[in-house]
């Protein structure tokens, strides 16, 4: 890993973000011929991925690259493999930390860590990036900032009582015997069994049933590793299921949390109910830049630049086109060498390095792989 000065210099490309996608896109933009860029890091590299729950893992497994074209399910680079780096099929958040680290060090990739982005201001046709390090002159800006600095806390009357999953540094030393967890997708089952599993009483609810949504999408649907994990003798002994039941609102009495349902159904625990309802949609620091879908996630041209602040690109679970969610390493992954040969094509490289990207099945100009609805 290079550490890269700020000052002084008009880069190509500024990548704000050391995460999983800012990594990932770097690595595709020296493929593409672009070497004047910087990735600009509040924290350290995949300082996200180190503050998940200790024991929380990857439900997307990972499985070597190998030579016929079939990266890694959690790789960001061809050729590499968090498998192969960490020996590990589902590594928890600070091994694949480690991974982005290895990663960011081989491909000697320009970064300033320990510096946060506040704000992106157009210059005639290029920007003025606001840093804590000072401002910093680009051609080209790709947000990558990722969603896990929002988690989302709001959504019915105390929820503010309640705590996020994403706060949580360890399930082991959790006070507490009697559980709540309000949302049932991967991160409620996930916190469920951790605490299962240590003999801790659950109930957890969902305004829908993603337990038995028969979608193939993981994006919709619960992944495998999260039905194998509902099977374990403790989680079907110490959880139970509340489908269809939204919480409506939660008071404290005393010592004592009260949930209640939106068909007026209450419910006790002596500990802050646990939130796992996902985060925000898409980067508030940078909303003015890109006009927003109906579903408030950002508008995108076919090469995820903003439509309407040209030289401004997204890359990250952020990203939608008509009804296909990126939100999976996997998928946003796809997107890495689609917004590199853009950004070369606008500064009149030929990005030859990046047709190689075809032949592991990843796009390089198109929208989608097969051209039909996607369910892959
Ligand atoms: C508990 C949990 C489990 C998950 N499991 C899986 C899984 O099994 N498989 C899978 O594919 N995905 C999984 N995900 C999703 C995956 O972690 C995210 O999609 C991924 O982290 C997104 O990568 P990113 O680079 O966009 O964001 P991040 O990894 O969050 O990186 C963003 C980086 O930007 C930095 N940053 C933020 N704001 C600024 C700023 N203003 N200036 C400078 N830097 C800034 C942050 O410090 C951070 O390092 C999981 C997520 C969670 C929370």
């Amino acid at each position: 890993m290079m550490a890269a000065k700020l000052h002084g210099h008009i880069y190509d490309v500024v990548v704000i973000g050391g995460g999983a996608a800012g990594v990932g896109v770097s690595v595709a933009l020296k493929d593409a011929g672009i070497d004047n860029f910087v990735v600009v890091e509040r924290f350290t590299i995949g300082a996200s991925f180190a503050l998940w729950p200790a024991e929380t893992r990857f439900i997307t497994p990972s499985f070597a690259t190998n030579s016929i074209g079939m990266l890694d399910l959690n790789a960001i680079a061809i050729g590499s493999s968090a498998a192969h780096v960490l020996g590990v099929e589902h590594p928890t958040g600070e091994e694949y930390e480690t991974y982005l680290r290895a990663l960011a060090q081989y491909f000697e990739l320009p970064i300033h860590q320990h510096t946060e982005v506040h704000k992106i201001a157009e210059q005639g046709d290029s920007f003025h990036v606001h840093t804590t390090a000072g401002i910093v002159h680009t051609k080209h800006v790709i947000w990558a900032t990722g969603e896990f600095q929002f988690p989302r806390v709001r959504g019915f009357v105390g929820s503010d009582l309640c705590r996020h999953t994403a706060t949580i540094e360890s399930y082991r030393g959790l006070p507490g015997e009697d559980f709540i967890i309000v949302g049932g997708y991967e991160s409620g089952v996930d916190a469920a069994y951790h605490l299962a599993r240590r003999g801790k009483q659950v109930r957890l609810f969902d305004r829908g049933c993603p337990w038995e949504d028969e979608s193939s999408d993981p994006s919709v649907a619960l992944s495998t590793y999260s039905r194998e994990r509902m099977r374990d003798p403790q989680f079907v002994a110490n959880v139970e299921l509340f489908a269809h039941t939204p919480i409506a609102e939660v008071e404290r009495v005393g010592a004592v949390y009260n949930a209640t349902t939106h068909d007026g159904k209450q419910f006790q625990t002596s500990v802050p109910p646990l939130l796992a309802v996902g985060f925000g949609r898409g980067p508030p620091k940078i909303a003015h830049l890109f006009a927003r879908r109906d579903d408030g996630y950002p508008l995108l041209s076919e090469h995820d630049e903003s439509t309407i602040v040209p030289g401004i690109f997204l890359c990250g679970p952020a990203v939608r086109h008509d009804n296909q969610v990126f939100c999976f390493i996997y998928k946003y992954r796809q997107r890495f060498a689609v917004v590199a040969k853009a950004i070369a094509t606008s500064l009149g490289l030929p990005a030859q390095g990046l047709e190689v990207y075809r032949n592991w099945g990843m796009y390089l100009d198109d929208l989608s792989c097969c051209g039909q609805e996607c369910v892959c």
